[in-house]
C-alpha cells in the first residue's frame, strides 16, 4: 500500500506516519534512551509543537465512511493489530500510542499496551487468556492484589491455580508443570524478584520446562518485570512471552501516577487489545503524557537510584544494629539465586530489605526517626521510601505464612531514590541511633 492510500483509508486523524520512527543514524541502531524523546510522534500533525499535546478528546472524526468501517474492523478483531486510526478514546488515542511504541522500546518487544493501573494490565491479561477449568501456575508469592485476584477472584469463575516457589529449581517446576498438565493450563504467570523475599525466577528453567512438558499448544509465560524492568531485566530475552508492568513505580517514577503496561508479541497484544476494547481499562490521555516524560529519563532516575543503593546498602550490611539485609547485590557467590541473577539481570534494582535486630518496637523507632526517606508504601519513585510489610502492606496476611516468606515485625522495606547518596546514609545513620 502506498502512503497516499494509506492516509487515505486511516485518516488524517491517525499520527502513525512513516517519519515519525527514526531508529537509526546511518548503521547505528540507537539505543531506548534517545529514542525516548521523539518515536512515535510527528510534530508536523501537531501544528510543530515539540512535544505531543494532550489529546483531550473521547471521540475521533473519521474522513470517510470507508475509513470508519476500516477503523472498526480493527478495533473488534475482524482484522488483528487493532484500529489503522483513532476511533474512541476506550480504544485508543494519540498518547497513548506513542507511550505504547516507546514502552515496547525498551524490551524489544513487538507490541505493548497501556492500561489504567498494574492491576487493571493483569485483569485483563487474566481475563483475555482463561475461561471456567483453566489453570493458571504462577510463582508465589504474587504481588497481594495478584494473588487475590487468581485466588478469590478468577476462583469463583471456576479457574483453578497451581503456585511454585519463586525460586525453584527445574526439578519442582517440572513437578508443579507435569501436575498442572492433566488439565487446562491457560497461562503461566511469573513474578521476579518475589516481595518481600525477593526471591528471582529462573525464567529460562520455566520456559524449558514448559517446552517439554506441553507438545501441543503451548501456554505463554507472562511475568510482572515492576521490580527490575525494564533496566536491570528484561525476561522476553529469556522466554518469557508477556511482560506486565505496573508502570506506577520505576517507569512512572515521580510518584505521582497510577498507570499499567503489557509488552509481547503482535499475536498475545492482540488478544489482550480486544479485552481492554470491551472493557476500557487503557489509561487516561494525561496519565499516557506524564508517561511520555517520565520515559525520557527512565535511564537516568534508575541508573542513579541503583548507584544509590549500593552504597546505601553497603553502609547498612556492617551496621551494628542491622541483622541483614535482603538486596540482590549481595547474593552468595555461587548459590542458585546468584546463578539465575547473572543470566537474568544487569543490575540489583533500588528496593531492597532491611532487617533490624529486634521487633517491631525497633523498626517503629526506626522509620518515626528518618528524616529524608518518607514513610510510605510503593517504590521506584525519585524519592526514597520506607515502610513495614507486617504492620502495613501484610496486615492480613496469616501468621505463618508471613514467618514462611519472612516477613517478620523486625522488616523494613526501602526504596531508595535519587537524592544524594551520602545524604541518605546519614538520613539512616542517625535514625538507627534512635533504635
Ligand atoms: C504496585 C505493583 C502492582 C500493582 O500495580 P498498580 O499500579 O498499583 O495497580 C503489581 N505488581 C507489582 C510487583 C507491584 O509492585
Amino acid at each position: 500500500m502506498t502512503d497516499e492510500t494509506e492516509a487515505e483509508l486511516t485518516g488524517a486523524t491517525s499520527r502513525r506516519r512513516p517519519k515519525a520512527s527514526v531508529d537509526k543514524v546511518g548503521d547505528r541502531k540507537l539505543k531506548p534512551s534517545t529514542m525516548m524523546m521523539g518515536h512515535g510522534y510527528d510534530p508536523v500533525l501537531s501544528e510543530g509543537s515539540l512535544k505531543p499535546p494532550i489529546f483531550l478528546t473521547s471521540t475521533f472524526v473519521f474522513p470517510s465512511a470507508a475509513a470508519g468501517k476500516r477503523h472498526f474492523e480493527g478495533v473488534t478483531g475482524k482484522r488483528p493489530g487493532g484500529a489503522d486510526g483513532l476511533v474512541y478514546s476506550r480504544f485508543n488515542g494519540p498518547n497513548q500510542e506513542i507511550l505504547e511504541d516507546r514502552l515496547g522500546i525498551w524490551e524489544g518487544a513487538e507490541d505493548a499496551l497501556a492500561f489504567s493501573s498494574g492491576m487493571s494490565a493483569i485483569a485483563t491479561l487474566f481475563l483475555s487468556m482463561v475461561k471456567p477449568g483453566d489453570t493458571i501456575v504462577h510463582s508465589g508469592p504474587l504481588y497481594a492484589a495478584t494473588e487475590t485476584l487468581i485466588a478469590r477472584i478468577l476462583g469463583r469463575f471456576g479457574v483453578h491455580w497451581l503456585d511454585f516457589p519463586a525460586g525453584a529449581t527445574r526439578e519442582e517446576i517440572d513437578a508443579v508443570l507435569s501436575k498442572a498438565a492433566s488439565g487446562n493450563v491457560a497461562l503461566i504467570y511469573l513474578e521476579s524478584p518475589a516481595n518481600p523475599t525477593n526471591a528471582l525466577v529462573d525464567v529460562e528453567a520455566v520456559a524449558a520446562s514448559r517446552d517439554a512438558i506441553f507438545k501441543g499448544a503451548k501456554p505463554p509465560i507472562a511475568i510482572d518485570n515492576t521490580f527490575l524492568g525494564p533496566l536491570w531485566a528484561q525476561p522476553l530475552r529469556q522466554g518469557a512471552d508477556i511482560v506486565v508492568y505496573s508502570l506506577t513505580k520505576y517507569a512512572g517514577g515521580h510518584s505521582d501516577l497510577v498507570a499499567g503496561g503489557v509488552l509481547g508479541s503482535k499475536e498475545h497484544i492482540n488478544t489482550i487489545r480486544l479485552m481492554r476494547n470491551t472493557i476500557g481499562t487503557i489509561c487516561d490521555p494525561n496519565t499516557a503524557w506524564m508517561l511520555l516524560r517520565s520515559l525520557e529519563t527512565l535511564e537516568l532516575r534508575m541508573s542513579r537510584a541503583g548507584e544509590n543503593a549500593v552504597k546505601v546498602c553497603e553502609f547498612l550490611r556492617t551496621h551494628p544494629k542491622v541483622e541483614h539485609v535482603g538486596y540482590l547485590g549481595f547474593l552468595e557467590e555461587g548459590s542458585r539465586q546468584a546463578d539465575i541473577y547473572k543470566r537474568h539481570c544487569t543490575g540489583a534494582g533500588s528496593t531492597f530489605s532491611l532487617y533490624l535486630k529486634g521487633g517491631e518496637k525497633e523498626a517503629f523507632a526506626f522509620l518515626d526517626a528518618l528524616k529524608i526517606a518518607k514513610l510510605a508504601v510503593s517504590l521506584g519513585g525519585t524519592e526514597t521510601l520506607a515502610s513495614h510489610p507486617a504492620g502495613m502492606t501484610h496486615l492480613s496476611v496469616p501468621e505463618a505464612r508471613k514467618q514462611a516468606l519472612g516477613i517478620t515485625d523486625n522488616l523494613v522495606r526501602i526504596s531508595i531514590g535519587v537524592e544524594d547518596a551520602d545524604d541518605l546514609i546519614s538520613d539512616f545513620e542517625e535514625a538507627l541511633k534512635a533504635v
